[in-house]
Parts: structure tokens; C-alpha cells; sequence
């Protein structure tokens, strides 16, 4: 995947160089005259996809707006026409290869927070969501938001059922022709006595207005993961995975994982790609969300998503990864911290320590980590977390871990 005379349908390494050098000066002198190329003058360079009940037919690889500006004008050429968060840019902040596009040929979604607090203590709050909306398009120039997703989702099935603050600040602000459609992005809050992403997001995919959902999704994940995607497919309901890369990252720059991918058997094959590939190769799934800061990445993700086919270095490649994350890398499946009786969000200090380890982001993870009520030095070593993790690790030394890294 790394063959750096490899050529795509129309993209070539040379272009990722050449657009590459000019992104980054188009950011420095908003000139990006070449770089505003329209996603349907170069068809079929990204599959699309159905987004479920939105009717949306989505890139299979989606766009945030936290990627480097640098890569968003080849993204956009290479067909990305969904952007994660996109009401974090405003008419002057958001990208001119998006911005400079016919506005019916991109998706902007709107990434809806709980109010007084963050996603653990926050409440849901019909007007405060409405405003913030009003007030986020007017900025953002960009008449609409075509998603309007609640982040962070429901912290229980019961609040899902009795709770339609969100629903209604959306078919408010849809009336007004502000938003066009409604998803959630869903986390597990068995760590606050709530319940499993999986569990809410099946019964809004069976009983609600929304049309869509994304969620934690990588290789090896439980199987309640599969029959969500199955039951989403039949119901026409349209999802995301995030949080794929699991120990990708620190595999990278991992010497002896390093050596032994270097063996004929995992030959044309990377652990990124591998997993683009496996998640491509779901149709149960519209499409993934990745960190993705350099050209490097970028081309790197988008060939594998053109292919989508996995090779038997491919397979094997990910065998290497899973092995390699065991005892290392957590999953992030929450089945641990309904055990601890101190109630330390275990899963989400480990994805914090994945923002360092697997994104390189370190400040980001340190800002998350200190965000948390309590953190990894509030574990009492008692040990009761440990038999419910299957990822063989070593909770009590791995959160001593992350303190140091993080605290
Ligand atoms: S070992 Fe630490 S994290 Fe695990 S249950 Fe005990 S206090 Fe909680
Ligand atoms: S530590 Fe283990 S049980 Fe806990 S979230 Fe991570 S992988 Fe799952």
C-alpha cells in the first residue's frame, strides 16, 4: 500500500505530492485555485454509499474537520463529500475546496453537545440545542447542516425513550429548513449505571426518528457489533464506525512489530490498510471515520477503500495486529468498568491513551484526561475489572500507565 509508483484511477503519488505542497500553501495565501477540482468530475474515486433512511449516498470514508487542512483539498478531489463536525468551521474557518464546491454536493453535519456539563453529567435541553444550531449555521455561511447529530447519544435506553428534547430541537430547526436529517453518535455509559452503545442504538434503529449512528467499531469487536450492522442494513439505517485504528498507530513506530511485518507473508499489506479494507468489506457498514493528518495516511486509507478486497496478506496482517494488541491495546468495549467499584471510566481514559499512542495527538489526550472527574490514580488496585476484559489487560498497571503519560 506504501508503493509509491502504485497508480489509482486518476491519482497518482506524484499528485499527492504536488497537491500535497500546494494545500499547504493554499491554507497559508487562500489561493487554492487547482485544488477546488468538484468531486463529480472525478466519479468513483471513493465508493459511495446509502446513509441508511437519510438517503444520503455518502463517501466510504468520511472527512472531519480536525483533518489536516493540508489533505482536505486532495480529500475532496478523491470524493469525500461527507465532513464529521462540520459546524466547527465558520464561513471565514471552513475549507475553500469545500466551500467553493455547488453547496448540494457536500454534507456538513452538526455534532450536537448535552448542555451543563459534559457528556457524562450534561442534560439534554430542547431549547439550548435549538439555539445552538441557529446560531452555528449563521456562522458557518453554509445555509444548512444536512446531519444534525446528538453526540455522545443517550445514557440509557430509558432516557432514549422518555427523553425527546434532541428529537424535538431537531424537527424544529428541520421546519425552519435548518437541518435535513438525524443521527446520533453513541457511547456506552455502563460506567455511570447507564447502558451499552449497542443495546440503545438497536432500539433506535427500531422504534425512533433517527435515520443513522455511528459508533465504536474495529477488528475483533463483539459480536452484538455484527448484529447491530445487520439489523441497521435491513432497517435501512445508515452507519459510521469509529475508533477503528486500534494500536495501529503505536504498531507504526513499534520496532519488532515493525520486523516481523516485514516477512514475506504480510508482503503489499500494513495494518491500516488491512483494517480499511475489513471495514470496507462489511456492506452491512455505509462508512468510517479516521484520523487522518498527513497525504501519507491519506492515500494510504483511500487506495485500501477503493480495493476493499482483502488479500491473504491483508487477513494475516490483522491476525499480527490482533496479537500484537492483546494485552497492549484496549478495544474499547466497556465490559470492564461496570466492575469497579470506585467508578473510574476505564474505556474512556483508554481512548484518551489512544489519541496519544495510535493519533500521536498528545496534547489532545492530556486535555481530555484532565477533563475527568476521576482519573487513573483513583484506582485502588482491587483487581475486580480485570476478569471481564478480554483484551488480556492488565488494568491496575496499564492506568498507572496512562496517569504518567497523561496526568
Ligand atoms: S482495579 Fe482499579 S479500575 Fe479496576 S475495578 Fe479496581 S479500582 Fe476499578
Ligand atoms: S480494558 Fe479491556 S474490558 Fe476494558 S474497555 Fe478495554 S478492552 Fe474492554
Amino acid at each position: 500500500m506504501n508503493d509509491d509508483s502504485h497508480e489509482t484511477k486518476g491519482l497518482t503519488r506524484r499528485d499527492f505530492i504536488r497537491v500535497g505542497a500546494t494545500g499547504a500553501m493554499g491554507v497559508a495565501l487562500s489561493g487554492m485555485g487547482e485544488l477546488t477540482v468538484s468531486a463529480a468530475e472525478t466519479p468513483g474515486l471513493l465508493p459511495r454509499r446509502r446513509y441508511g433512511r437519510t438517503g444520503l449516498e455518502i463517501s466510504t470514508l468520511v472527512g472531519a474537520y480536525d483533518w489536516s487542512p493540508a489533505v482536505i483539498p486532495l480529500a475532496v478531489k478523491s470524493g469525500v463529500n461527507y465532513w464529521h463536525k462540520g459546524h466547527r468551521w465558520t464561513s471565514e474557518t471552513m475549507p475553500e475546496a469545500i466551500k467553493s464546491q455547488p453547496r448540494e454536493s457536500y454534507y456538513l453535519e452538526i455534532t450536537v453537545d448535552r448542555v451543563g456539563g459534559d457528556h457524562m453529567k450534561g442534560r439534554i435541553d430542547e431549547e439550548q440545542h435549538y439555539q445552538f444550531v441557529k446560531e452555528a449555521v449563521a456562522r458557518s455561511g453554509a445555509g444548512y447542516y444536512d446531519v444534525f447529530k446528538f453526540h455522545f447519544g443517550y445514557h440509557s435506553l430509558n432516557e432514549a425513550k422518555t427523553d425527546m428534547g434532541m428529537v424535538r430541537a431537531y424537527e424544529r430547526l428541520k421546519k425552519e429548513g435548518l437541518v435535513k436529517h438525524l443521527a446520533i453518535s453513541q457511547h456506552h455509559y455502563n460506567n455511570i449505571g447507564g447502558d451499552m452503545a449497542y443495546d440503545i442504538v438497536t432500539y433506535l434503529i427500531e422504534h425512533s426518528p433517527y435515520e443513522a449512528a455511528q459508533f465504536f467499531y474495529t477488528y475483533g469487536d463483539k459480536q452484538e457489533l455484527e448484529e447491530v450492522l445487520a439489523l441497521a442494513k435491513k432497517k435501512d439505517f445508515g452507519t459510521i464506525a469509529m475508533k477503528t485504528m486500534g494500536g495501529v498507530g503505536r504498531a507504526s513506530t513499534d520496532k519488532k512489530f515493525q520486523t516481523l511485518l516485514a516477512e514475506p507473508r504480510f508482503s503489499g499489506s500494513t495494518p491500516g490498510a488491512a483494517m480499511v479494507k475489513w471495514l470496507m468489506s462489511n456492506p452491512n457498514l455505509t462508512a468510517a471515520v479516521i484520523a487522518t493528518n498527513n497525504f501519507d495516511q491519506l492515500q494510504e486509507n483511500f487506495n485500501a477503500a477503493r480495493q476493499s478486497t482483502m488479500s491473504s496478506s491483508d487477513r494475516q496482517t490483522l491476525g499480527l495486529l490482533a496479537a500484537y494488541n492483546k494485552g497492549l491495546t484496549c478495544l474499547l468495549c466497556a465490559d470492564c468498568v461496570s466492575h469497579c467499584p470506585e467508578h473510574i471510566a476505564i474505556a474512556d481514559i483508554l481512548r484518551y491513551e489512544r489519541y496519544a499512542l495510535d493519533y500521536h495527538e498528545l496534547s489532545r489526550a492530556r486535555a481530555e484526561y484532565r477533563t475527568l472527574t476521576k482519573d487513573g490514580s483513583a484506582c485502588i488496585a482491587c483487581g475486580d475489572c480485570m476478569p471481564a476484559c478480554k483484551a488480556d489487560i492488565n488494568i491496575v498497571a496499564k492506568l498507572k500507565e496512562v496517569h504518567h503519560l497523561l496526568g
